[in-house]
């Protein structure tokens, strides 16, 4: 107990002269259109590489950030960097951003945003903030102002890691988002489990019944892809498309066949 409140205090400090540094930086993952192949735009993955040369899991130091009140110095950083990455891919291409769920009792997080656009030139429509189905579940009425707020500016919102979070269908009704993301748990069993394959059915059909688009996460196969897009989900990622990557690499990317997916075999519209 001891020693792991000793790791987490050392690790608390060598964030914060990460961030006076900044020195934790965001990489980005593609977000594939399934029907086409074609790139839809990124998702902003915070990477943090510590003096030694190792990377440290978001999981653990967001966790840290967010006991030890530096959340919101990190996600300004993280934003600003990501909005001016964003500028320099195609226009048509959005950026999602995570938002950590201690954020939804920020009063001041729509005025910041605003303000980073502004100061980025980033239009609000290229931006998609994800908050996990689990963090809305819990702080309902914050969820809905956070979610209110930054929809009246015109910025998307995605339920992430969906299908986990145990949201009620009235909950669902109430809350308005653009996208939702189908847990990585359900993408790695739907192809040898039937019944996690009519859930994502399911999720698919709610997606389409409420105007939501659909995205699957953790897509590894080919035949995942396959599968997912025979059902209808509208968008992927996962590593069978990328890893997240530094922002140097993205033009890189983009330029390659890596990212046209769409001439391949099978996945070559026939129609
Ligand atoms: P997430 O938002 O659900 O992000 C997706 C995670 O799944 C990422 O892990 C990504 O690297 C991983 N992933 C993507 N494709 C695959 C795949 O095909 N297979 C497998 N096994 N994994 C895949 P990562 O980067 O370690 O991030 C973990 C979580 O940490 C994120 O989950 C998100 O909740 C949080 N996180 C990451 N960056 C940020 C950030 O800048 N701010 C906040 N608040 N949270 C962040
Ligand atoms: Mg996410
Ligand atoms: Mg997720």
């Amino acid at each position: 107990m001891t020693l792991e409140s000793t790791e987490r205090l050392r690790v608390e400090q060598e964030l914060r002269q990460a961030l006076s540094e900044e020195a934790i930086r965001p990489f980005y993952q593609p977000l594939i259109h399934l029907g086409d192949g074609s790139v839809h735009g990124f998702e902003a993955l915070a990477r943090w590489r510590n003096h030694k040369g190792e990377f440290v899991p978001p999981s653990l130091f967001i966790d840290i950030a967010e006991n030890a009140g530096l959340i919101t110095e990190l996600f300004d950083q993280l934003l600003r960097r990501a909005c001016r990455d964003a500028l320099t891919w195609p226009s048509s291409m959005v950026l999602a951003f995570n938002l950590s769920p201690t954020q939804l009792s920020d009063g001041l997080l729509g005025q910041r945003v605003v303000e980073i656009l502004e100061e980025t030139g980033l239009p609000p429509e290229r931006l998609e903030i994800e908050l996990t189905e689990s963090a809305v579940v819990k702080e309902m009425n914050c969820a809905m102002r956070v979610i209110g707020d930054l929809r009246r500016i015109g910025i998307k919102i995605a339920l992430d890691d969906f299908g986990t979070g145990f949201s009620s269908l009235s909950q669902l009704a109430n809350i308005p988002f653009d996208k939702i993301k189908i847990d990585r748990s359900f993408v790695a069993s739907f192809e040898t489990n039937s019944k996690q394959m009519k859930i994502v059915r399911s999720i698919v059909g709610l997606g389409q019944g409420l105007g939501a688009a659909t995205l699957a996460e953790g897509i590894e196969l080919e035949s995942q892809y396959k599968g997912l897009s025979l059902l209808g989900c509208e968008y992927g990622q996962g590593f069978l498309f990328a890893k997240a990557m530094p922002a140097s690499e993205v033009a890189a990317f983009l330029a390659s066949a890596r990212s046209e997916w769409h001439l391949r075999e099978p996945f070559r519209r026939t129609a």
